[in-house]
């Protein structure tokens, strides 16, 4: 009985929308066994963001595509499609946490198809961290079916956040990791990693990148600095920019901290993207600008840099500052090509496997 609802609910959506009725969802992964989705399908699904993204073109705004979204589904989608439609934010790919099961996200995108796109849960609970084998093969399932564009946000370390204190480290080379990145390999779907840029912890990511080259890796948060004495490598654009040349099928979202913030673990200024005066304080920090290292880097390799808001229930009243962050101090500073690559035109391709068009 539990999952009529969810059902009911599901195909009300579905005819509600002439590209719902493209995609009724499966509500429950356990209940009803994933089936493959036409191409013709995920063509329909392609179609309706790329209208979307077109709509937004035609304002005259430039168009974001937020890739790194923490859905816990504690508020109603309507809002945060409300604040989509404020920061011209066209599509968001809505990531799942453990408990929710990856379908979740089917469900939600049935009521906004042109606008939720669904990605995989989020390996960031006690199943994933429990190093649970199961939970990767319905991963594998379920990234299999086509009706996904994304896996994760998966963590390897993970030092305490802001909004939860999650003090974790799956190495990258484990053998969890390993199935993820064979699943990104084999269906060809973006991988968003988390994992903390401390110089001993980039052996193991590096020896999955080289084991793994056709897997496309997002990794998220790049221009943030924890620690300054156990963080020298990555955390500089010569660092970023080595890794890039190393590996091709490497991305990077952006840091999401505000300028001048500081982290709550080691209370170090968080965000090197930016020149900042942290003794400024306050939310608007009126004189920060993008490091001029950083923004040679976005420029030399613009398309390996992507948005996500890594906003989730705790962090939702942010929203609008971490895209208005984003726009202002980035996308504004950038040429208009690097610019649109980084706001949705990489996301495009990660997520259809084409060049937008
Ligand atoms: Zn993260």
């Amino acid at each position: 009985m539990k999952g009529l609802l969810p059902l009911r609910r599901a195909l009300a959506a579905c005819l509600l929308s002439v590209l719902a009725l493209l995609f009724c969802p499966a509500p429950n992964h356990a209940e009803t066994p994933p089936a493959s989705v036409p191409s013709t399908d995920r063509a329909a699904l392609l179609a309706g963001y790329a209208a979307e993204i077109r709509r937004i073109q035609a304002t005259g705004e430039l168009p974001i595509i937020d890739v790194e979204h923490h859905w816990g589904g504690k508020l109603e989608l309507s809002a945060l499609l409300d604040r989509m439609d404020r920061n011209g934010v066209a599509l968001t790919w809505l990531g799942q946490n453990e408990k929710h099961g990856s379908a979740h996200a089917l469900a939600d995108a049935a009521k906004y198809p042109g606008r939720i796109v669904p990605a995989t849960i989020h390996g960031d609970g006690p199943r994933w961290h429990g190093r649970d084998m199961t939970l990767l093969d319905e991963l594998a399932a379920d990234a299999k079916t086509g009706r996904y564009f994304a896996l994760g946000e998966f963590e390897a370390r993970h030092y305490v956040s802001s909004t939860n204190s999650r003090d974790v480290h799956l190495p990258v080379d484990s053998p969890s990791f390993e199935a993820v990145f064979r699943i990104a390999e084999e269906t060809g779907l973006p991988l968003l990693l988390h994992h903390e840029a401390e110089d001993a912890l980039l052996p193991e990511l590096e020896r999955m990148l080289t084991a793994h080259p056709k897997a496309q890796v997002i990794w998220c948060h790049v221009g943030r600095n924890r620690n300054r004495s156990t963080w020298t490598r990555l955390p500089t654009p010569d660092g970023v920019r080595e890794f890039l040349r190393k590996y091709p099928n490497l991305s990077f979202d952006l840091n999401q901290a505000k300028p001048g913030s500081r982290h709550r673990g080691t209370n170090q200024v968080d965000a090197v993207l930016y020149d900042s005066d942290p003794s400024k304080g306050g939310d608007n920090q009126p004189d920060a600008r993008l490091n001029a290292n950083w923004l040679a880097l976005l420029e030399e390799f613009p398309e390996h840099f992507v948005i996500g808001t890594d906003v989730n229930t705790g962090r939702f009243d942010d929203y609008t500052r971490v895209v208005e962050t984003f726009r202002r101090l980035v996308l504004a500073r950038l040429t208009k090509a690097a610019a649109e690559r980084i706001a949705y035109k990489n996301a495009w391709k990660l997520m259809s496997g084409e060049e937008w068009k």
